[in-house]
């Protein structure tokens, strides 16, 4: 691991790092932090280590986010120890900058220090008492981001705010990155992991674990049926004053996107507080959604998934969301417009504008039907023809980008299945359920080859098949759009001697004990 301090020597090892690399363009994660670093931090990192080949963690203590009564000069420097940390967690490289070198403060003239996100998302929430303070973040987060250049960038729901206007700079600004959010790690307790609770003594963090308590109360209500803001806010105001040492600053319900305050929840809704602890200001937030269960199934090419998905979807009663049809639909799109399938900027152009309905078949074994701007499609990409041009399309970045951006407005509103090889690592990192199914090479090879047997297609020998499959496994691990990966929180199931029905049952049970809450006997 390298630890660079220089912008010099930031660009000098990137630049050697990515040549070293070629042909392979690689993905570079990178966490930004102001160090002091605690589990919330190491949470993020192991996220950015699972998605990119090469993960970078910035460390600045950024004196633009601070106003001059706040506590720039105390807040905790300790870069051994998160050296350390970030060594243990396997980062690649540091880049902890002084504030000259970031071209902060010159000793001549003053820099251009403000990115202006827009007022009505700053002037809020923890803006009201934080003046200047986002404009700050934005700033700085900008810098990084141009002169890191990574492919995606982490935050934490913790500081929600900062969070929604990162996004919102990124795409006003046009960064090419993909901006990507943890959920909060707490403390047994509930407290939210942070490098300020170093100010709490032991006492005091035992009153702050109230910020979480308080909101718990709002989700409790929210989950008995309560929308209207004024009420779910009362609930948290009401539990926040059982400690008497919290000085509560706010407590808003906004839209966790736009940071609009909200009358009611709808889909969604962003409970965030600010607390004072004698001089310790604490911030604290929870995610209210109106949602349904997300179902995700990652695994190697020939472990079933996708007949194992559709089943589970129907005995669920919830929608498969088959990305295979979608990307064919985008396939016939093309063909259908007369582009060329090496026309990629015209492909991107097209994809970017299209709109893909799903819905289920009539019949319970009927495909998944599908529309593309209001055009059934359901037997029309099902065509030879489109099946040997679907993987061409599926290998654009563009195409596959706008589709990952598709189905994860789905996912807001939940309800659904859906398999791939990076589901629960990429695509919905929150599903309530993650399962990553596989099954030994030579299972696989043996079902393929019976498959085409059924099929009446040519068939290869099984030590072809089992040498093609392994090749495959390889490919689909590293390659760099959607690589295999296993979500540390996934469910694993080998299915070596499982049939599809004993899988599909095992999977059912398990949505029944971990999602709906039932005991195993329950759902037999
Ligand atoms: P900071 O060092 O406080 O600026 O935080 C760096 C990043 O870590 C930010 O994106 C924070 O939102 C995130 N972070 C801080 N605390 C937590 C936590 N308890 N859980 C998840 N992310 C966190």
């Amino acid at each position: 691991m390298y630890l660079c301090t220089t912008v010099a020597a930031l660009r000098c090892y990137l630049r050697l790092w990515q040549i070293e690399q070629r042909p392979i363009e690689p993905e570079v994660g990178l966490v930004p932090t102001m160090g002091a670093l605690h589990s919330g931090h190491l949470a993020l990192i192991e996220r950015a280590r699972q998605q990119n080949d090469f993960v970078i963690v910035s460390i600045f203590v950024n004196p633009l986010q601070f106003g001059p009564t706040e506590d720039f000069q105390k807040y905790p420097r300790q870069i051994e120890q998160d050296r350390q940390l970030c060594q243990k967690a396997g980062v690649d490289l540091i880049f902890a900058p002084t504030a000259i070198e970031l071209g902060l403060v010159t000793a001549t003239e003053s820099a251009t220090t403000a990115v202006f996100p827009p007022q009505s998302m700053t002037s809020v929430l923890c803006g009201r008492s934080r003046i200047g303070h986002f404009q700050g973040v934005a700033t700085i987060v900008t810098k990084l981001l141009n002169l890191i250049q990574p492919t995606r960038a982490y935050f934490g729901q913790k500081d929600a705010q900062q969070l929604a206007i990162i996004r919102r700079v990124v795409a006003d600004l046009n960064i090419p990155v993909e901006i990507v959010s943890f959920p909060t790690v707490r403390e047994s307790s509930g407290l939210a992991k942070s490098s300020r609770n170093q100010y709490l003594t032991a006492e005091e963090k035992e009153q702050a674990s109230v910020l979480y308590r308080s909101l718990r109360q709002a989700e409790l209500a929210f989950q008995g049926g309560e929308r209207s803001s004024a009420r779910l806010i009362a609930v948290t105001k009401l539990e926040l004053a059982t400690v008497q040492a919290i000085e509560p600053e706010y407590i808003e319900l906004v839209d966790p996107t736009t940071l609009m305050p909200l009358q009611q929840i709808e889909e969604v809704g962003l409970l965030a507080l600010a607390a004072r602890l004698g001089t310790t200001r604490l911030i604290d937030n929870i995610i209210l959604r109106n949602r349904q269960p997300i179902v995700a199934i990652d695994g190697p090419a020939g472990a079933g998934k996708s007949t194992v998905a559709r089943q589970v979807a129907q005995a669920l009663k919830l929608l498969y969301l088959d990305t295979g049809a979608m990307y064919r639909a985008v396939t016939w799109l093309v063909l259908e417009s007369g582009i060329s399938i090496e026309d990629e900027p015209a492909i991107a152009e097209i994809v970017s504008k299209c709109d893909i309905e799903l819905g289920m078949g009539d019949e319970p074994q009927a495909p998944i039907r599908v529309w593309i701007n209001g055009q059934e499609v359901t037997q029309a990409i099902r065509s030879l023809e489109i099946t040997s041009h679907v993987s061409a399309i599926a290998a654009q970045t563009p195409v596959r980008q706008e589709l990952v951006k598709q189905q994860q407005r789905w996912g807001e509103k939940g309800g659904i299945v859906i398999e791939g090889r990076d589901i629960g690592t990429h695509v919905f990192p929150d599903a309530e359920l993650k399962i990553f199914l596989t099954a030994s090479v030579q299972e696989r090879a043996r079902r393929r080859q019976q498959d085409l047997k059924n099929r009446g297609e040519a068939d290869l020998s099984l030590e072809q098949m089992q040498q093609n499959l392994s090749e495959r496994d390889w490919k689909d691990s590293n390659r760099n759009i959607a690589p295999l990966r296993k979500a540390p929180d996934a469910i694993e199931i080998q299915t070596d001697g499982l049939s599809i029905a004993e899988v599909t049952d095992r999977i059912i049970t398990l949505y029944r004990e971990k999602v709906e809450g039932q005991s195993s006997t329950l759902a037999n």
